[in-house]
């Protein structure tokens, strides 16, 4: 696995396999890596002949008073976790390579960014978009694979995708979790031992919908209610949002229907987490259920 740190050489790189006849996927990551990040890189390496993994922690997608500073930055042990993955390169840019001075251009995503994240951390999403389209420019990949925990990131990529006409094929992966349920994030580090216990109230919500959906209940009222009371019974949590959409344009529901997801952030103490489940039949495979929500997103009117 060569560690690469500037754009001239990943450009060149990416040139020299595509040159090659190969397909080449790319996997964008803040590094800090976690089992998570390893699925997608596993998931590039099914799809594709070539695998580039990014390791940048963007500035630009961090509002002010963000943990950008405190962010979990360990490049030796990613390397580490990713040398037994069959990874072609790591993409390890430092913030002036990505964003050197006079850098004014922003990439400015639509409707899909004003809610939830968006309006929790104003500015993130035009840092996620603007990063995103120079990876890909840099990289030019056929596939890009984008977690599923990231919900309306990924949603977003894919609206971006398409409207800016770029050609490069998503791959939204399942959330892992840890054994108890907790989805795998860099941020988890942050948690001391009450903390990460307190932090499952977030999975166990997103269970509860499921449940009261797997028992009939379809009154999104009532299921958003019954996920405000896992939080409330957790007083190391406060939730930010705890909310069931539709995929398309994220916006409320009042029926719960399958291939309609929820979605909750919350604070455990200084750490902000967000988790979310896509509702549908027990039995439903993990990517059966983003193929469900991703269906329902193109019939929504994109
Ligand atoms: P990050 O490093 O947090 O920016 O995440 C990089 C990519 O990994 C994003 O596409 C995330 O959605 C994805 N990711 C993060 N956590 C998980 C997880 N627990 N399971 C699957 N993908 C994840």
């Amino acid at each position: 696995m060569r560690l690469i740190t500037t754009v001239h050489e990943m450009k060149s790189v990416a040139r020299e396999i595509r040159a090659q006849g190969k397909s080449l996927a790319l996997v964008p990551t803040m590094g800090a890596l976690h089992e998570g990040h390893l699925s997608l890189a596993r998931r590039a390496r099914r799809e594709c002949d070539a695998v580039v993994v990014s390791i940048f922690v963007n500035p630009t997608q961090f509002g002010t008073g963000e943990d950008f500073t405190r962010y979990p930055r360990n490049l030796e042990q990613d390397l580490d976790l990713l040398a037994p993955l069959q990874v072609d390169a790591a993409f390890a840019p430092g913030a002036t390579e990505i964003y050197p001075q006079g850098f004014d251009t922003f990439i400015e995503p639509g409707a899909l960014a004003a809610p939830l994240e968006g309006a929790a951390r104003p500015g993130h999403f035009s840092g996620v978009a603007t990063v995103v389209v120079k990876l890909f420019n840099i990289v030019r990949p056929d596939v890009a694979c984008f977690g599923q925990k990231d919900f309306q990131q990924a949603l977003l990529i894919r609206h971006l995708a398409r409207d800016l006409n770029l050609d490069v094929r998503l791959a939204i992966c399942p959330i892992v979790r840890e054994p108890d349920g907790l989805a795998q994030s860099s941020r988890n580090a942050y948690l001391d031992a009450e903390d990460r216990r307190a932090a499952l109230a977030l999975y166990r919500s997103l269970r509860r919908a499921q449940e009261l959906v797997d028992a009939g209940e379809t009154e999104a009222r009532l299921i958003v209610e019954e996920m405000g009371k896992v939080f409330a019974a957790e007083p190391r949590v406060t939730p930010d949002y705890a909310v069931v959409v539709e995929p398309a344009r994220l916006s409320p529901v009042q029926r719960v229907t399958p291939g309609c997801v929820a979605l909750v952030a919350a604070r455990v103490g200084s750490t902000r987490l967000i988790d979310n489940w896509i509702i549908a039949p027990p039995g439903t495979s993990d990517d059966e259920r983003i193929q469900l929500a991703l269906e329902r997103s193109c019939s929504g009117g994109l």
